[in-house]
């Protein structure tokens, strides 16, 4: 496979094939982000994509899912992506779902009509970094999307059928913005009602401008306790108007949920007020363990 640098995946695309479409991130700006520093941001020629699907069809796996990385895969023009879906479901009649990374600004650059177009050729699922819903944590954090911009994007993706899976960050915020970025992505979260939303902890990277604040003392990254705080805060203020799924099963999490929202949302709330309570870190993911 003509791989380049790297190569990552949302935790439910473990068993799909992965295409490499674009090098890097066209955004490459958030400063708790290490993942494609170094990497300029390049669409792949589609002679090689191709050659890549075809070697991938070769392996004899029964493929049903496939998962195009890198960053920002939706900012390709809809007719090449749309090329690149329709010969990978040619090579692969079992592949079902083709998932891609999404960004606001290349979500928002889509018409209703070419997301549905790429919905009927097979695009299933859109993966979506939200961060937080506090204007301020995700100025400083240079994301480059407000809150208002990425209700839109969610609205567009939901409406043209296609399943949306979006992330926020705990600790972003660090221990001075921890409550308002808590409850402000709760709401924020409860407003979109994604289909699939996951809650992931902010891991300090050498390579990145939060790591440079956190070793001068300007960012201070809440502990474990005041990580599961947040989250117990952020689920507090989630209120959805359609069935989301919660996880907080990444392997950067102190304590893995997975559940049903509304459904088992006060069963959750019940849970990490117990642990809070009685400061029981016996139920969590040892440091060691943690990873991105
Ligand atoms: S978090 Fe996402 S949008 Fe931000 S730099 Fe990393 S890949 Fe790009």
């Amino acid at each position: 496979m003509n791989y380049e640098g790297n190569i990552i995946r949302p935790p439910s695309e473990a068993h799909s094939m992965i295409i490499q479409v674009t090098v890097g991130c066209s955004h490459n700006q958030c400063t708790f982000c290490g993942t494609y520093k170094g990497w300029e941001f390049r669409i792949k020629d589609m002679k090689t994509i191709k050659a890549d699907i075809d070697e991938a069809s070769s392996w004899g796996i029964p493929f049903t899912k496939a998962f195009l990385t890198d960053g920002d895969v939706l900012i390709l023009p809809t007719k090449d992506l749309l090329e690149i879906i329709t010969y990978i479901r040619r090579r692969n009649p079992r592949i079902t779902r083709i998932g891609v990374y999404g960004n606001t600004k290349a979500i928002l650059k889509k018409s209703a009509g070419e997301l549905k177009e790429l919905r009927d050729a097979g695009l299933g699922i859109v993966y979506q970094g939200i961060e937080s819903g506090n204007v301020e944590v995700l100025r400083k954090i240079k994301k480059g999307a407000f809150p208002h911009k990425q209700k839109e994007t969610a609205e567009k993706i939901i409406n043209a059928g296609i399943l949306l899976s979006q992330t926020v960050l705990l600790g972003i915020g660090g221990t001075e913005k921890s409550r308002e970025h808590a409850i402000d992505t709760g709401k924020h979260l409860g407003d979109m009602s994604p289909d699939f939303a996951s809650a992931l902890t902010v891991m300090l990277l050498p390579n990145t401008e939060l790591y440079r604040d956190y070793r001068s003392g300007k960012f201070k990254l809440p502990d474990k306790f005041g990580l599961l705080e947040e989250l117990h805060l952020m689920i507090q203020h989630i209120q959805v108007h359609r069935p989301c799924f919660f996880t907080s099963n990444h392997a950067s999490n102190y304590l893995p949920i997975r559940a049903h929202f509304p459904e088992e949302q006060d069963a959750v709330l019940r849970t990490l007020a117990h642990i809070l309570k009685h400061r029981d870190d016996s139920v969590l993911r040892p440091e060691f363990m943690r990873a991105l």
